[in-house]
């Protein structure tokens, strides 16, 4: 016999907790069904950055209120307790193949603005899922970890979400299990979106790392023997302590084989010597076009779910919570026999805040550079010319605009002596089903 509840919340990550505890807080019935045997414990790869906190993202300002150890969003007016470790982070240096910096902000300048100077923080996932379980069992959400979701069924009036044995009925069903949501695919969200590719990476929790400066996003790219990979190295906020990983949507590169280059081989290679792992992690995330409608048949999309690859973790939140409150508002209106509206007010905010705001083609783009140009150099040879230092700037959306920037100025130059280059960036104006056509090609989603 299937458990009774208002809501099914499946995947305790960033969207399925809120989403928990913004229907719970309302006095909902929850069940929050975690395929992992320990929800706090992280086993996926993750930077663990809350991004772009000098910009507005889904219509926030994210906020931490240090005093008071919340995370605040400003304009949909929610916060919850964070009191794990955090770290500034003030701005994102871009390294090209032989060490060439390109500066998104002046590190020096935003540092001397304290909070109101950072890009981003530096957090520590597990201790915001303990926060978190803490929170919603507050709330009388029942936690189930252990439960792999593998079915899902509606009728007119409720769903039942199967797996690892159990059954769990509900008037409604939210589906945050993330970029390869199973829900998703047995409801045949994915049948009308676009697949583009897998988005692959491996991380390390560093000690001794040297030369770099403890606040700043650092990344660099570089082509390798069997593909392509990306660097990125965030300070952790346990001192000391780095996240280092090594990513790519090319699935020929092997990313051990990366992670060694940039440790032992690359420009980078100093900051390694001294270095020690104390964790490792991996994660392969499927990119699709976005779900443009996230609901049917009793079925509500938050956070990753619906999105081209990730919503990141401050996207999710708002958008498990804004789903939270969508079930809430369905349920209490069918409770009192009035029209629905609740799950209208969910799809036109993904609309306006998501689909219409933001060009998923541009979050595709940021990563489509190896397929534009083919060696080391030509990178060194494009980015060499920048050396002004580009708006601040850590937001996966607007990036693209702060490097335009900059670009915009060299592109004159680079017209007159490698004309070449500029016809093969010329490619990044094509759709970008296009552009990564080469690796669609070779790339099958994960399931
Ligand atoms: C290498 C890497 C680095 C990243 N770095 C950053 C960063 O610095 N900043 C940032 O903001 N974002 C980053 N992200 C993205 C970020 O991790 C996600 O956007 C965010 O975690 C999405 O939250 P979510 O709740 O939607 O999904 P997830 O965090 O994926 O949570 C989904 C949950 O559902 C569970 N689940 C899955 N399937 C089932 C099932 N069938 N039944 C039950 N439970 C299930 C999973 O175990 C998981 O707990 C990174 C991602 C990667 C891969």
């Amino acid at each position: 016999m299937a458990r009774k509840y208002d809501a099914i919340v499946v995947g305790a990550g960033p969207a399925g907790f809120l989403a928990a505890k913004a229907a719970g807080e309302n006095g909902l019935d929850v069940a929050l069904l975690e395929r992992k045997s320990d929800p706090i414990q992280l086993t996926r790869a993750c930077a663990q950055s809350l991004v772009s906190t000098n910009e507005y993202y889904f219509g926030n300002l994210l906020r931490y209120n240090a005093r008071d150890k919340h995370l605040c969003f400003s304009s949909d007016g929610f916060s919850f307790k964070y009191d794990g470790p955090y770290r500034d982070l003030y701005n994102l240096v871009m390294y090209t193949p032989n060490g060439h910096k390109v500066e998104f902000g002046d590190y020096k300048e935003l540092k001397k603005k304290g909070d109101n100077g950072r890009v981003g923080i530096s957090f520590d996932k597990e201790a915001l899922f303990q926060c978190l379980l803490e929170q919603v069992k507050t709330y009388n959400v029942d936690v189930f970890p252990g439960i792999n979701v593998q079915k899902v069924t509606s009728t007119a009036d409720s769903v039942t979400a199967e797996g690892s044995g159990q059954s769990f009925e509900g008037r409604y069903l939210i589906a945050a299990d993330g970029c390869n949501s199973r829900v998703a695919e047995v409801m045949g969200f994915n049948k009308d979106r676009n697949y583009y590719c897998n988005f692959c990476g491996i991380s390390y929790y560093l000690s001794g790392v040297e030369s770099v400066e403890p606040d700043q996003i650092v990344k660099s790219t570089a082509f390798l023997k069997d593909g392509h990979a990306h660097l990125y190295l965030l300070p952790r906020p346990v001192e000391g302590e780095y996240n280092f990983s090594v990513v790519s949507i090319d699935p020929r590169t092997d990313l051990e084989a990366a992670a060694e280059y940039f440790m032992k081989e690359a420009f980078s290679a100093p900051w390694f010597r001294k270095a020690k792992q104390l964790r490792a992690f991996s994660a392969a995330c499927n990119c699709y076009s976005p779900v443009i409608k996230p609901y049917k048949d009793r079925v509500l999309l938050a956070g990753d779910v619906g999105s081209t690859q990730e919503l990141e973790i401050t996207g999710a939140m708002i958008s498990g919570w804004k789903a939270g409150q969508a079930v809430t508002t369905a349920v209490l209106e069918e409770n009192l026999g009035l029209e629905i509206t609740g799950i209208s007010q969910y799809l036109d905010w993904w609309i306006k805040a998501y689909i219409n705001y933001y060009n998923h083609e541009d979050y595709m783009r940021g990563m489509a550079l190896p397929y534009l140009l083919s060696t080391n150099e030509e990178i060194d040879y494009l980015f060499g010319y920048i050396k002004e230092t580009l708006p601040a700037c850590w937001n996966p959306y607007t990036g693209s605009k702060a490097m335009g920037q900059g670009m915009a100025k060299v592109i004159p130059i680079i017209q007159k002596e490698r004309p070449e280059i500029l016809q093969k960036l010329q490619k990044r104006e094509l759709p970008i089903s296009q552009v990564l056509a080469e690796v669609t090609k070779i790339s099958k989603p994960v399931l």
